[in-house]
């Protein structure tokens, strides 16, 4: 069976990080891809030090830091009285400490470093238009299920395939994710439309009454990547689907007039209705183990869901190499290992939206004051376990 690959469903992030980490480690590896070629949807994405760690784990550190735009420090504005509340300066003594930068990228450019990585490794073999929609295992080795009637062998599986994860489905059984009732609105605008006195090098946090908007530049500075979101107690989750323009403004209508005009900025918008799930113990089932969001999807207040699959990644690699052809003791190894920190990013995740991003009235108050006071070093000291290298459990 050994001769077997590993197989992975999904080529998102995760899957092609976890195909890369496994094939370093001298493992053949098939990549099983939905869709009918490799890409993905959505713009930037913030990626702090412990993200850059995984990623020269994997070997393609250099490249993705030649795609990445390095932002002077993370800005929290209150977006009702237009007044900063603290920033959080990511220059030398942040990367010292952390021994890493914090940066934004494309998710098409860290997703094509992968991609790039994969393609030239030999072990690697990616197969697009292979829906899986199901396993069988036995003692020996599994088997996916492909939409098409085909089966595909190996001798493990790994589910990278999302929040919708037909392999978490048959692992885990815990139905649809959890409807935050948070819908978040992503543009892309050219950064000549980024209104002047707002062209910050910062990954900037406009906080307000049950909103917020995010912006930071993207792409060698070419374009502004906008993030809007605001608590409407949507019930369906949605991904990607255009809205109309005058819905978004009338959404934030309520903020002071800057952060109103970021919003103003753009003229074509896409709606996600964001999901979790609460976080569990089950992420094998025998030869089949869950990674990325269809391990542990969270809320993206953290900005961690993509780093986090990434870590996994290079987790997995390590302790299925470890086991030495003991494949089941590799899995259970790696779930071990990231079962907690994935749990706490999962609920921190939560708790920044409530206690950070979205706060009213006193409790908006409460939380100006608090951050207020914090010093940079308050700040490096709160993330050591996120960011230092070793909170990492990889
Ligand atoms: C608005 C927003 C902002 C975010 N910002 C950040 C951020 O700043 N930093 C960060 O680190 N994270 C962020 N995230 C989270 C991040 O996007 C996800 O955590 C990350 O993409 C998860 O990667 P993944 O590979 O596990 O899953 P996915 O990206 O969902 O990839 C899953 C892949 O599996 C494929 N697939 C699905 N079903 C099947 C099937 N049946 N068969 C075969 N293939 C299948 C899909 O087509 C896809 O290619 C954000 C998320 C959102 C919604």
């Amino acid at each position: 069976m050994t001769d077997l690959p590993i197989l992975i469903s999904g080529g998102g992030i995760g899957g092609l990080a976890a195909a890369l980490g496994l094939a370093n480690k001298g493992h053949a590896v098939t990549v099983l891809e939905q869709a009918s070629s490799l890409g993905e949807i959505g713009a930037g994405i913030q990626i702090g030090p412990n993200a850059f760690h995984a990623l020269d784990r994997l070997g393609v550190g250099p490249a993705a830091r030649a795609k990445a735009v390095y932002v002077d420090a993370l800005v929290l504005m209150d977006a009702l009285s237009d007044e900063q509340v603290c920033a959080i300066p990511l220059d030398e003594p942040f990367r010292q400490r952390f021994g890493n930068p914090y940066a934004v990228i494309h998710r098409a450019d860290l997703h094509g470093v992968l991609v790039d990585g994969c393609r030239a490794h030999e072990r690697v073999t990616l197969r697009t238009g292979a829906r899986v929609a199901g396993y069988d295992q036995d003692g020996a080795g599994v088997a996916a299920r492909l939409a098409d009637g085909e089966r595909v062998k190996g001798q493990a599986l790994i589910g990278a395939d999302g929040l919708h994860s037909p392999v978490r489905a048959q692992v885990v059984g815990d139905g649809a994710p959890v409807v935050s009732g948070h819908t978040t609105y992503r543009s892309v605008i050219p950064t000549a439309m980024m209104p002047e006195a707002l062209r910050w090098n910062g990954a900037t946090l406009w906080a307000g009454p049950k909103c917020h908007i995010v912006h930071y530049p993207l792409q060698g500075w070419k374009v502004f990547n906008l993030v809007a979101t605001v608590q409407n107690n949507a019930t369906e989750a949605v991904a990607g689907e255009p809205v109309p323009t005058e819905l978004v403004r009338q959404s934030f209508a309520h903020l002071a007039p800057r952060p109103q005009s970021i919003i103003h900025a753009a003229e074509s918008w896409k709606r996600w209705v964001l999901c979790d799930r609460e976080p569990q113990e089950r992420w094998i089932d025998g030869r089949v183990a869950l990674l990325g969001d269809a391990a542990h999807p969270m809320l993206q207040y953290m900005a961690q869901g993509a780093c986090m699959a990434m870590e996994d990644a290079v987790c997995l690699a390590e302790t299925v190499a470890t086991a030495a052809g003991d494949i089941d003791a590799g899995l259970e190894a790696y779930r071990e290992r990231r079962l907690p920190r994935t749990t706490r990013l999962q609920l921190s995740s939560r708790a920044m939206g409530e206690y950070v991003y979205h706060p009213d009235g006193a409790r908006r108050l409460a939380r100006n004051a608090w951050l207020k006071a914090k010093s940079a070093t308050d700040f490096f000291d709160s993330v050591e376990w996120l960011y230092g290298v070793r909170g990492m459990a990889v």
